[in-house]
């Protein structure tokens, strides 16, 4: 859950020609179905469609639940009293009642308090002690609030910041003004889909989110071309659904995942130990390669790095620079920082002579202003991690000999001198009779999800 929370990213934004579809549905009966259109290439002609299940159930994953606790150990002789039961901001709902409104425009911390019969005095008072705490002038039309009455008579004011923060001012007993945080229930949920052509055109124009894709993406990045799917891969996810008080707000870990790509089956289980997390295949083994930290055999100076905002020493304007600049002599070798296949070997304007290699459906780097191209460095040449493929020059838009690296994740530039990689690292011996009882209980998981491929009959 702490992993990947909200890793939101575009699939999107390199597709081009078609769409995965996902079908969500509940196997409970008489449940409506739900479609969320996800993102995925496929190979030309072949349309995508991914059905899948949702179970209500809520199995046992083995992760610590939040739970309320209701017994209250105070002593020493160990005497146990029952405590009162509290709600998600910490009120007793035996002694208090609420009423919960919607921040609307043009309304102000002020306005709402005085209607719910504060005097300006006491609002004032409420104001100074939030004074450090919280800004008041964040009250955003469209958050939601709550005003809490003990005996009728209004003691708390609670105002929603997002769905997982809030901050709780009372006026009681005394005066205070604290922030929260909801806690996060996680719920195993599941999805199922099979690559087909048949239902993409009916449901193209649905939409919903495409995390969950993305998420699956990222895992099999370097076992599965996502950009070459076919008709009959398949995929099967076991993951969490994040909730907060009774409301879903994104999804947490995948737990297990498996996909069929061109009848080789890859399956990835997340492991979690208080000294080691990561997804690894059935035999411990990294599901992630790893790409070098620079594209270079020895470390070379930094002349420039990542930044949004920078002075070109050329153009004499500042502009965003999303690349790192290494001051490396005029000749030194260039090394793929992956395995890879090139995408771009030419001269191109400002960048010089420019090598672009695609990684995996996640990941591309570029090289600019290269002296020029290593042997066998062409459109669409296969290169492994730490290939030559071309050596740092001053072609282009450029001062001095240096090389512009640049990485992008999901087609985003990123700082490729923080960005946080996964690890390549095997899981250790130790851990391996804790995680063999990961695999297995993955794999009942995962065999027993069915595909539904019939449900293409009955969707609309
Ligand atoms: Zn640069």
């Amino acid at each position: 859950m702490k992993m990947v929370l909200f890793k939101i990213f575009f699939i999107l934004s390199i597709m081009k020609k078609n769409v995965v579809v996902f079908v969500k549905s509940s196997i409970v009966p008489g449940s409506i179905l739900l479609l969320i259109a996800a993102l995925f290439i496929v190979t030309p002609g072949g349309n995508a469609t991914f059905l899948s299940t949702k179970s209500e159930l809520e199995l046992d994953t083995g992760l610590p639940r939040s739970a309320q606790t209701d017994l209250l150990i105070t002593s020493d002789t160990e005497e146990i009293l029952a405590s009162e039961p509290l709600d998600s901001f910490g009120f007793s709902s035996q002694k208090t009642e609420y009423e919960e409104g919607t921040i609307r425009r043009n309304e102000s911390f002020y306005l709402i308090l005085r209607r719910h019969g504060l005097s300006a005095l006491e609002i004032q008072r409420l104001t100074d002690s939030s004074r450090g705490v919280v800004n008041l002038k964040r009250l955003l039309p469209g958050q939601k609030y709550r005003i809490y009455y003990e005996n009728e008579k209004p003691i708390s004011f609670v105002w929603m910041q997002s769905p997982l923060q809030f901050v709780r001012f009372d006026w009681d007993t005394e005066l205070s003004v604290e922030r929260g945080s909801l806690p996060v229930t996680p719920v195993e949920s599941e999805y199922a889909g099979i690559i087909s052509s048949s239902l993409y055109e009916s449901m193209s124009d649905r939409n919903g989110t495409p995390q969950l894709v993305n998420e699956l993406a990222d895992l099999f990045a370097w076992q599965v071309n996502f950009f070459g799917l076919q008709k009959g891969d398949h995929f099967k996810v076991v993951y969490e659904e994040l909730f907060a008080n009774g409301e879903f707000i994104g999804i947490g870990d995948i737990q297990f995942a498996e996909f069929q790509h061109k009848g080789e089956v890859f399956r990835a289980y997340l492991y979690e130990h208080p000294d080691r997390t990561g997804y690894f295949d059935e035999h411990g083994n990294s599901l992630q390669k790893e790409l070098l930290k620079a594209p270079f055999k020895y470390s070379q100076r930094i002349s420039s790095g990542f930044s949004h905002s920078r002075f070109h020493p050329v153009l004499k304007t500042r502009r965003p620079h999303y690349g790192t600049d290494y001051a490396a002599p005029k000749g030194t070798p260039v090394l793929a920082v992956g395995d890879g296949v090139v995408t771009e070997a030419q001269y191109r304007g400002a960048n010089g002579n420019i090598v672009q290699i695609r990684h995996n459906s996640t990941y591309r780097t570029a090289y600019l202003h290269l002296n020029g191209f290593a042997k066998g460095i062409y459109k669409g040449a296969k290169v492994t991690q730490g290939t030559v493929i071309g050596y740092v020059g001053n072609t282009g838009l450029s001062t001095g000999p240096h090389l512009c690296y640049r990485l992008y994740k999901n087609d985003q530039p990123v700082n490729s001198r923080n960005i946080d990689l996964p690890a390549s690292d095997s899981l250790e011996e130790v851990f391996h009779e804790d995680f063999s009882r990961v695999v297995e209980r993955g794999n009942l998981r995962l065999q027993y999800l069915p595909l539904q491929q019939e449900l293409a009959s009955n969707l609309p």
